[in-house]
């Protein structure tokens, strides 16, 4: 035996490495880095992995135990991306056990075996007769053997169920020499004349450009901003760029935004190539997960397309990482492990040599910077794709115009017109339900969230006032709850509303609504997008949820009911949120032949930033609120890291954080870091209550990056070892998006 000491990542919060001795009878040489173990943690048994070997322990000698199993017989992670595991717990301040568990399909957490699975078939043994005798009185068997007989590859074990196969009939017709069952040896890679299963479109100059600039670049690090307005084609650079990977006998790993999961952007990426594609997303059951991974990390699979998390898949051959939407906000994960999967692919890159394209219509204003230092090579593609042209904008002021659900007279009418020339209405407004609040007009009531600082939704159709932030639900009173009177009005409007509105001024046109609430049912999506499809002229009304990714070739006018909510928020990202909203709605407007129009209400129609947004377009935009972000010191001119704390109690999760600032002051000085970095607060969440919590959150500040992640790295351990640390639920967030 010897005395090797391993080091495990355990699925803990705590941030640090846990001792144990090797397991019985494995030699030395079995136990390399990345690979899993079984072991004993308090009274259960759970998953490590392996990151390094020691030949002592500080644990003493008689608290040691040992590791019950060696679960692989290699490194379950490529080296490379084992590393970047790594990098990721360090960089977000995050445990690595619990890093690993994000990075890592649930069924490799629990144990599995990291092999892909060598499934059973069934087959009739060649001979066997429905005739048999010892099947005369055996009806289910002998329906068994019929229906194996229609099959004479063999059925999977994994369709039973689906040809109504009864195993224990089966397992009878075995017994009987019948039946046989065997396993089915991996599929050979089909040989086939090409990449390509369907022919590619002529690139123009633009879209060239950009191409060969990322393929000049193959076999090396290098990221690329490929920066096109909506419609100029970024989908085709990307897919002739994978053809170029494939012929380069390499992987493609394909990142996108939860939203763009539809069946739209996949067909086009399955109907282009003669390859396999693994797919993973949050739809997928446990074993479908874990068959993507493995294909992706042998090679079977060329085309790795996932979302946020899929950045973590294995590669065997990585050739190039694209990024589709890089600005979208659903590539930060906000629990948890809140990592960023834009910027993990980019380290990701680096680690591994490939080039790294992400693609926008309307980049973030990090990539945009990176691209104006020369960090990034920026590819423009300025015009739209196939003849479409730009949609035009106009800014309607309503400060004094009656809005009657939310949408005022010249609206309506532009609306008419558009309908009555047998064209499309897109109607945009980022709320759902019928009004954000319901009002009593004798005392002052409002719906009040009895759970959260926040107001509940009406919900008309469910009779329902509903809390979006904690999910509380009640039925929608008939009489104020204060005074009983009945003066009970909605206030504001929700998509619900404006949907019931449009329906009345518009009685001869279909009007259909699309968010959360009018999809949730299976299949609704499609049937929504079919009617669209037919083109007759109709009204889309809806959220973000219309905003993306799709294809309404006919519509030609874009209405956005209500900007101003970016223009008035705290928040420093709103305004860049709001453009980049409306810039990615207005580019669902007249994709094909007609042109498109773009109406924007608003109460603040001179605010600088929407005149420069919606006359000289997103970048001019861009560049002017980049200067005030400079002017202000903020992201990305300064790196942000927010500690937030909630507890049940008012006054705690303040209380936590009062001390957390003592540490940090202390570790300024101790460190000798102060140079740059700030400390705001702590202060109250700007929801403090939330499902009955109290928020609060400290802001740290750097002017760079290094000393702010040096101060994190020695606080975290300090902060578990504060006395309400495990009464009050904190977290850190590096790099947040949301500063609340
Ligand atoms: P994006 O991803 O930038 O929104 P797409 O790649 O979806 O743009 O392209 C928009 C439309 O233009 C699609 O219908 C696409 O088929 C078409 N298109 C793209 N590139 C070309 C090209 N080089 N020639 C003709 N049509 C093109
Ligand atoms: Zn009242
Ligand atoms: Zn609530």
């Amino acid at each position: 035996m010897t005395n090797l000491i391993l080091r495990l990542a355990l699925p803990s919060p705590l941030r640090r490495l846990f001792d144990y001795r090797a397991p019985p009878g494995v030699p030395a040489s079995a136990l390399q880095p990345g690979t899993r173990l079984r072991v004993p943690f308090g009274r259960r048994e759970v998953v490590g992995v392996l990151v390094e070997t020691a030949p002592h322990s500080d644990v003493p000698e008689d608290k040691l135990k040992a590791a019950l199993q060696l679960l692989d017989s290699r490194p379950l992670l490529p080296p490379a991306l084992f590393r970047l595991c790594l990098w990721t717990a360090q960089y977000y301040q995050h445990s690595l056990g619990d890093t690993l568990s994000w990075a890592l399909p649930v069924l490799l957490r629990q144990g599995e075996p990291a092999e892909v699975r060598q499934e059973q078939v069934w087959t009739q043994v060649p001979g066997a007769s429905l005739d048999d005798p010892r099947l005369s009185r055996a009806p289910r068997q002998r329906e068994a053997l019929r229906t194996l007989a229609q099959h004479p590859q063999g059925v999977p074990h994994s369709l039973l169920g689906k040809l109504e196969l009864n195993r224990d009939s089966l397992e009878l017709l075995r017994d009987k020499g019948l039946v046989q069952v065997s396993v089915r040896a991996r599929t050979v890679k089909p040989h086939h004349g090409g990449w390509l299963a369907q022919a590619e479109l002529p690139l123009n100059a633009e879209q060239s450009a950009a191409t060969e600039a990322v393929r000049a670049s193959f076999g090396g690090f290098r990221p690329f901003l490929l920066a096109g307005v909506t419609g100029s084609g970024k989908t085709e650079v990307y897919l002739q760029l994978i053809r170029q990977t494939l012929e380069a006998g390499k992987q493609a790993l394909v990142l996108i935004p939860e939203i763009n999961l539809g069946p739209q952007t996949l067909d086009r990426f399955a109907r282009r190539f003669n390859a396999r594609i693994a797919l993973l997303h949050s739809g997928l059951n446990d074993r479908e997960r874990l068959d993507a991974w493995l294909a992706a990390r042998d090679g079977d699979a060329e085309i790795v397309i996932g979302t946020r998390s899929a950045l973590f898949t294995p590669l065997k051959n990585p050739g190039l990482i694209i990024v589709d939407e890089e600005h979208d906000a659903s590539y930060k994960q906000q629990e948890g492990l809140r990592y960023h999967a834009r910027d993990l692919a980019l380290m990701r890159a680096r680690q591994e040599n490939l080039p790294i394209l992400l693609g926008s219509a309307t980049p973030s204003l990090e990539s945009l910077h990176n691209a104006a230092t020369g960090r990034y090579a920026l590819l423009k593609l300025t015009q739209r794709a196939g003849g479409a042209q730009a949609p035009r904008f106009l800014r309607l002021d309503v400060k004094s115009l009656p809005l009657d659900s939310g949408i005022s007279g010249p609206l309506q009418q532009a609306m008419r017109q558009t309908l009555e020339a047998g064209q499309q209405v897109l109607v945009f407004l980022n709320r759902r339900g019928f009004a954000p609040t319901l009002f009593c007009q004798d005392c002052g009531w409002i719906s009040q969230c009895p759970r959260c600082d926040a107001r509940m939704t009406v919900h008309q159709r469910h009779h329902e006032l509903r809390c979006h932030h904690c999910g509380h639900a009640e039925r929608t009173p008939h009489n104020c709850p204060k005074c009983n009177h009945v003066d009970l009005r909605p206030l504001g409007t929700g998509t619900e509303r404006a949907e019931e509105r449009l329906n009345t001024l518009f009685p001869d046109y279909p009007v259909l609504r699309i968010d959360r609430d009018s999809t949730a049912r299976k299949g609704a999506m499609e049937q929504l997008f079919t009617t669209i499809n037919k083109g007759e002229p109709c009204v889309l009304v809806g959220t973000q949820m219309l905003a993306k990714g799709h294809h309404f070739p006919r519509v030609t006018l874009v209405a956005i009911l209500d900007a101003d909510g970016g223009l008035f928020s705290a928040d420093f990202r709103a305004p860049e949120r709001m453009a980049q909203m409306i810039v990615q709605v207005a580019g669902r407007a007249g994709r094909a032949d007609q042109p498109g129009r773009v109406i924007i209400q608003s109460q603040l129609a001179d605010h600088p930033l929407l005149v420069q947004l919606t006359e000289q377009g997103y970048f001019a935009f861009a560049e002017q609120a980049l200067a005030e972000r400079r002017a202000a010191g903020l992201p990305p001119f300064s790196h942000l890291a927010l500690l937030r704390a909630e507890a049940h109690r008012p006054g705690q999760a303040e209380g936590f954080l009062d001390l957390a600032c003592v540490e940090a002051e202390a570790l300024l000085e101790e460190l000798q870091v102060a140079g740059g970095i700030e400390l705001l607060g702590p202060v109250p969440a700007p929801m403090e209550r939330r499902a009955g919590r109290y928020r609060a959150q400290l802001l740290l500040q750097g002017n760079s990056r290094a000393p702010l992640h040096r101060l994190l790295h020695a606080w975290l351990p300090r902060l578990e070892q504060l006395p309400d640390s495990r009464a009050v639920r904190w977290s850190l967030d590096v790099d947040p998006i949301d500063l609340f």
